[in-house]
């Protein structure tokens, strides 16, 4: 039976970190504010934006709260950013997204300044990564290796498969992995033989947003799964890529949906928004 890896309990730990962390920045002066702007009222978008405030508030972290109407233009949408951009006040800049399809969502996030990009989105902030300069990485691959190293799951020297190459998950989770010095194989709607190469991972990372895709005919005996994926089922109860009860028996750890995760891409966000503030002083 794998161990299960706690995200909820791992992302409150680092949220009490930084609760400390922050209480002693201001001590010394040091305040730190993250602004948070949504377009249009997207239900989904309008819980994550409250699950992040709700975070900044747990911190210590003062939020500054935009919602733009749905029909916002672009030029209004980046002659905010530029203001937030100049604000002396502001560390952290947050454009939830999607965006209103009128808006183009590249132009956005290429105008947030790198020094404020606590999304790790900004192609400089990618470029870093890449070539292993400082800079600020995506928050969920951030928290994956988050909750490996304090799941006390070795990853150098360790064969690992992703499955997804997007831009905010796949790619910069695999340039992770390979900063850790891991092994790493990335795969796509177009790899052959799946999960054949599935089944070589010692730890096998999965966002392809397919609910229940992987089975235990991806996993190798005793490997670690990590399941980045999230949707809601016909019965509305929230489940992964992963068929969690189908693998459970092969896995030795294993991440679940609810609970894995998910909690921690907001831990990591509130991380950058501390780093920020503390590389700005
Ligand atoms: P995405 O942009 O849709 O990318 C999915 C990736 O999976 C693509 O690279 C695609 O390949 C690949 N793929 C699709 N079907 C495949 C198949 N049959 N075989 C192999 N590969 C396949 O998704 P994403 O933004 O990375 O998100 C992935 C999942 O993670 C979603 O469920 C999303 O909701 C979830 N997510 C969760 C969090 C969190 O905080 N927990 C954060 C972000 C995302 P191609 O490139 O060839 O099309």
């Amino acid at each position: 039976m794998a161990f299960i890896i706690d995200g909820k309990k791992i992302s409150a730990e680092i949220k009490d970190e930084l609760r400390i962390k922050v209480t002693k920045l201001n001590e010394e002066g040091v305040n730190i504010t993250l602004a948070v702007v949504q377009v249009g009222n997207d239900p989904a978008s309008s819980v994550y934006v409250g699950n992040k405030k709700k975070a900044c508030e747990y911190i210590g972290i003062h939020s500054l709260s935009y919602e733009l109407p749905e029909q916002t233009t672009q030029e209004e949408l980046l002659a905010l950013v530029e203001r937030l951009n100049s604000d002396p006040e502001v560390n952290g800049i947050l454009v939830q997204l999607p965006l209103p399809s009128h808006i183009d969502e590249d132009l956005v996030i290429q105008t947030i300044s790198p020094a404020k990009d606590v999304d790790g989105f900004h192609p400089q902030s990618v470029g870093a990564l890449s070539i292993g300069q400082k800079g600020f990485v995506s928050c969920t691959p951030a928290g994956v290796i988050e909750l490996l190293k304090r799941s006390g799951i070795e990853i150098e020297g360790k064969e690992c498969v992703i499955i997804g190459r997007s831009n905010i998950v796949g790619k910069p989770m695999a340039l992770l992995m390979l900063r850790e010095n891991a092994t790493v194989t990335v795969c796509h709607s177009r790899t052959k033989n799946l999960n054949e190469v599935a089944k070589r991972a010692d730890i096998l990372i999965v966002a392809i947003g397919k609910p229940l895709f992987v089975n235990k005919d991806f996993v190798k005996e005793g490997a670690v799964i990590i399941d980045v994926g999230m949707h809601r089922n016909a019965n509305n109860k929230l489940c992964g890529d992963v068929d969690f009860e189908n693998v459970l028996e092969h896995a030795s750890a294993i991440t679940p949906v609810p609970g894995g995760v998910g909690p921690m891409t907001i831990a990591m966000l509130m991380n950058n928004c501390v780093e920020s503030a503390v590389r700005k002083n």
